[in-house]
């Protein structure tokens, strides 16, 4: 490690200890406005502001690149943090002086789309929607979404293994990805480029990568699973008088024959309240009265046979629970409104800047109680404590976002972690669903994981990244 010289360049008041020889040795490699630096940088620090506080970000254009830069990082013995479209919300990709921040944001190519193959190879930096474009020219797609889909990338996707509101059908990135090429700590290249389904070819190690966050490696390509888009989607709104009513109409749409279920996120009254009252939506038959909303996308091969089907969704669900209300999207415009009444989360940020939010998976036949709960025990700790809660019902994820401006002063922290993560192991449930563990949720991981986990954990860590230049601080607890 060169330790005698370092280069002191501000960016939002951050200065770097990172060497200055290790500085024009990247250059050498990326080029030097790839190196980028202060007010040159220029960036959007996305979900976090930390994310730019190494004050440092180095855009490599191909695999070599990477691997040439982590080899100079690793001599120098400097941590690198990967960051894709920043979007990530555990603080997995924020940064400090004396990093390096590796974007992927050059590296944005989708290099080859089969039709045939239902497969795309991409590099890390590809944003999912352009993904989803390119695929949908050939009547496909990637079969996995969330609303960040604009910004967050497939690197990034697969480093958190996302989940989004098709993991209850098509499963979370894991299951997605059939090949996978990663840049470890010494610049050497994990290949595995496969673009089969079936390949049992040994220890399946590309699944280390998915869901590390950046602690293993960095993946610089990837071979994902392509599924047939509907000719056709049809998008409806019910009012249910509780999260059992919920639940039941999943289980009729998924028994539907003519659609075929693509989204169910359930929407607790506080949330749409305010998304609505933020959006000025309004429809005559439709009162946001009922414990909990749920939006329902179903495909298929025609857009009025849907909405018929919808129909008789809605007929069938008041049968068995008469106070339910419905309201079936008849454009796109209308089908358009509905979804942002749930992806528009900012909304709850704007009413409580930065207010704490958790992301907890719990198992369907838990969930009514389990909400019930929490609610009870939050007012318990406060009474004016009254989460917004919303999710991918389907598969049980949910988020709750309390309506307190954050972060939370201890021991507020530690009481509302204690109602919302306390029984959830025991309940077959994580803390954790889709978003990751990062830098905000390790705590929760060393206080909840296996002992064996942990240390398997530690020893694949150690492994692959024996000097901690992985994105050190993140993910794992401390040894
Ligand atoms: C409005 C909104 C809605 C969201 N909805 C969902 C949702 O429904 N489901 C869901 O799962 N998530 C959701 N998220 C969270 C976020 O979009 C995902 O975690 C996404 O996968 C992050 O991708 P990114 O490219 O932005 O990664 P970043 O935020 O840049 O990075 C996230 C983590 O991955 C690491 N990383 C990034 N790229 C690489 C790489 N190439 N190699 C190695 N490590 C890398 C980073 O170091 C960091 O630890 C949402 C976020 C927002 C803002």
């Amino acid at each position: 490690m060169n330790g005698l010289h370092f280069s002191q360049v501000g960016l939002h008041g951050a200065h770097m200890a990172v060497p200055h020889m290790l500085l024009g040795e990247i250059r050498a490699v990326v080029g030097a406005r790839n190196l980028r630096m202060g007010a040159a940088a220029d960036v959007d620090p996305g979900s976090n502001p930390d994310n730019l506080g190494a004050g440092l970000i180095v855009a490599p254009a191909t695999t070599e690149e990477v691997a040439a830069v982590m080899r100079l990082c690793d001599r120098h013995g400097v941590p690198v943090v990967a960051q894709g479209g920043r979007t990530g919300l555990v603080g997995g990709g924020v940064s400090k002086p004396g990093e390096i921040v590796l974007s992927l944001d050059r590296m944005n190519r989708i290099e080859r789309l089969d039709a045939v193959e239902r497969t795309a190879v991409v590099q890390a930096g590809v944003v999912l929607e352009t993904l989803q474009q390119a695929a949908a020219e050939h009547r496909l797609e990637p079969g996995i979404d969330l609303a960040a889909r604009g910004s967050a990338t497939i690197g990034g996707m697969i480093s958190t293994n996302a989940g989004g509101v098709m993991a209850f059908s098509n499963g979370v990135m894991r299951h997605r990805v059939l090949g996978l090429e990663a840049v470890l700590a010494d610049g050497s290249v994990y290949r595995d480029m496969t673009r089969v389904v079936k390949n049992a070819a040994g220890y399946d190690l590309k699944h280390l990568f998915i869901g590390a966050e950046g602690t293993l490696g960095v993946v610089t390509r990837a071979v994902l699973k392509l599924d047939p888009i509907p000719r056709a989607t049809a998008t409806a709104l019910f009012g249910l008088p509780s999260v059992a009513a919920a639940l039941d109409l999943i289980r009729l749409a998924l028994d539907s024959e003519t659609g075929q279920l693509r989204a169910a996120e359930a929407l607790w009254r506080p949330f749409i309240e305010l998304t609505a009252s933020a959006h000025g939506w309004s429809e005559p038959d439709f009162e946001l009265d009922r414990p909990v909303c749920l939006l329902l996308a179903l495909g298929g091969g025609r857009e009025d046979a849907l909405r018929t089907e919808f129909e008789k969704l809605f007929g069938d669900i008041l049968e068995r629970h008469p106070d339910t209300t419905g309201i079936v999207a008849g454009s796109k415009r209308q089908e358009e409104a509905l979804w942002r009444l749930r992806e528009d989360t900012d909304v709850v940020y704007w009413a409580h800047p930065a207010a704490p939010s958790y992301d907890v998976s719990v198992p369907l036949s838990q969930i009514d109680g389990y909400v019930r709960a929490i609610l009870s025990r939050l007012t318990d700790i406060d009474p004016e404590l009254k989460p917004y809660v919303f999710g991918h019902l389907a598969d049980g994820n949910l988020h709750i976002v309390l309506n307190r401006q954050g972060p939370l002063p201890e021991p507020l922290a530690s009481a509302v972690e204690a109602v919302l993560y306390a029984d959830l192991a025991a309940l077959g449930g994580s803390f954790s669903a889709e978003h990751g563990v990062g830098s905000k949720r390790i705590h929760s991981l060393a206080a909840t994981a296996d002992r064996t986990k942990l240390k398997l954990m530690r020893r694949v860590k150690d492994a692959l990244d024996g000097h901690s230049l992985m994105n050190p601080g993140k993910v794992l607890p401390h040894a």
